[in-house]
């Protein structure tokens, strides 16, 4: 354990780099080609199996994704900043996935899940934060590494390198995924649906968070909520509001009224539920029965039976709402996410394997509790349905929390313009995922 340890922060110099370019060239989700195109490229020099784009991802499961104008625009973008062409045109047109395999021998399947893609929002350039004065921040607009997913696919990658490594001392295979478009929770399901994960026996994910410094581990956690993303489009018929109001079919209205009922979906006896819609357009003039409306709505429950209910619920309400005022409605699924609870057993021999390691001061012996959602889920619970185990660990990553020299005194939330982490925490991902396979599939 000790040797791995070393092995692991020998990586910092080298990832910190590597994370400072995908960082700085920060790619949204379905859009990430220049980034898996790298880690595909890094793989396949390693020695692994590689996998990607179409091999790894079912087109039809795929949820959210940008028009094709967009992803020809972004493609071309990666392509100016330094895509491997090679790979470059296999991730194209919304195939952003990459998975890699190690064929090590008899034993255990274990599958490791990283994220790589930014969040959608522009970073700021000023000095105040470390990425602009140190020269990283993104130059992309509206992509920001805002959530650590930069970090996260550094860190895999470091795995990557560590398992080659320490090849001799475990038997079994391993299979790293590197998904595409976890936020909007639109990329796990497609790579789920590909069936590469279907022998997988022990699941790995983890997130990076910056509420506790580095060198606090939570070996698993709870709480992730389920949740289905989607846009209504009500179709209605314009009309002279003055001169020929019956002859119209108001399209807000009927949007307006399926607000005000969605709201109205009452509580569920088995555990928390949410519903929001976040965006309503519908219109174009005061004196024009409005003939289109678009919203885009969400719902998330405790578990994924709880979001079941709360879909069903709003698909009908939307339905019946259209119906009331005589439009039509057309639905789009968004992206989507399971609940998702970390297998105790796993969870507890983690936590030893994390203590052994010797760079954890604090091992949490509480669940944690993840308040948004992930669609990591997708996996687990496939891992889980084929009768394996599943975990979602923690890594602390607060700045200035003590783990690096070079900490700044700046840092937000996820997903806020703050945002940054102490990159320290790294190394340390590496080593426990490392570890982590060791053990399980020990000699
Ligand atoms: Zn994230």
């Amino acid at each position: 354990m000790k040797a791995l340890l070393d092995s692991a922060k020998h990586l910092q110099d080298k990832q910190t780099k590597l994370r400072r370019d995908f960082h700085h060239f920060a790619e949204a989700g379905w859009t990430e080609v220049r980034t898996a195109s790298i880690i595909a490229k890094h793989l396949i020099e390693m020695g692994y199996e590689v996998k990607m784009g179409r091999e790894v991802i079912a087109a039809d499961d795929r949820m959210g994704l940008p028009s094709q104008e967009e992803l020809d625009k972004h493609y071309q973008r990666a392509m100016a900043q330094g895509a491997i062409p090679e790979y470059a045109e296999k991730l194209r047109d919304g195939f952003t996935g990459v998975v890699a395999i190690l064929r090590n021998g008899a034993g255990p399947i274990i599958g490791m899940r990283f994220d790589i893609d930014a969040v959608e929002m522009n970073e700021p350039q000023g000095n105040e934060r470390r990425p602009g004065r140190e020269g990283f921040a993104s130059v992309n607009p509206s992509a920001m590494h805002s959530c650590g997913h930069d970090g996260h696919a550094t860190i895999g990658l470091g795995v990557a390198e560590l398992l080659m490594e320490y090849r001799d001392h475990f038997s079994g295979t391993i299979k790293l995924v590197f998904q595409q478009a976890e936020e909007g929770v639109r990329g796990a399901k497609s790579i789920v649906g590909s069936g590469i994960l279907d022998d997988v026996q022990y699941m790995l994910g983890s997130h990076i968070g910056n509420g506790a410094p580095v060198g606090t581990f939570t070996p698993g956690q709870d709480g992730m909520l389920a949740t289905s993303k989607l846009d209504a489009i009500f179709t209605g018929k314009a009309a002279h509001a003055g001169g020929n109001p019956d002859g119209g079919k108001n399209a807000l209205l009927a949007a307006a009224t399926a607000v005000m009922n969605l709201y109205a979906i009452p509580r569920h006896k088995f555990g928390a539920t949410r519903i929001n819609v976040g965006r309503l357009q519908a219109g174009t003039g005061r004196n024009v029965i409005p003939d289109r409306a678009l919203m885009s709505l969400e719902t998330r429950g405790e578990t994924s039976a709880l979001n079941q209910h709360m879909y069903d619920y709003a698909m009908r309400i939307l339905k019946t709402s259209a119906e009331m005022h005589d439009c039509g409605l057309e639905t789009k699924s968004m992206g989507a996410a399971q609940g998702g609870i970390s297998n105790r057993a796993l969870m507890a021999r983690v936590a030893e394997i994390a203590k052994n390691l010797g760079c954890f001061h604090t091992i949490a012996t509480e669940t944690g509790k993840v308040g948004g959602s992930e669609d990591y889920t997708y996996m687990m619970e496939r891992v889980e349905q084929n009768g394996g185990q599943a975990i979602f660990m923690g890594l602390g990553a607060k700045l200035g929390g003590g783990g690096s020299a070079s900490a700044s005194a700046v840092e937000g939330g996820a997903h806020t313009i703050d945002f940054d982490f102490d990159e320290s925490c790294m190394p340390l991902g590496s080593a426990i995922f490392t570890a982590i396979a060791l053990e399980l599939a020990k000699k």
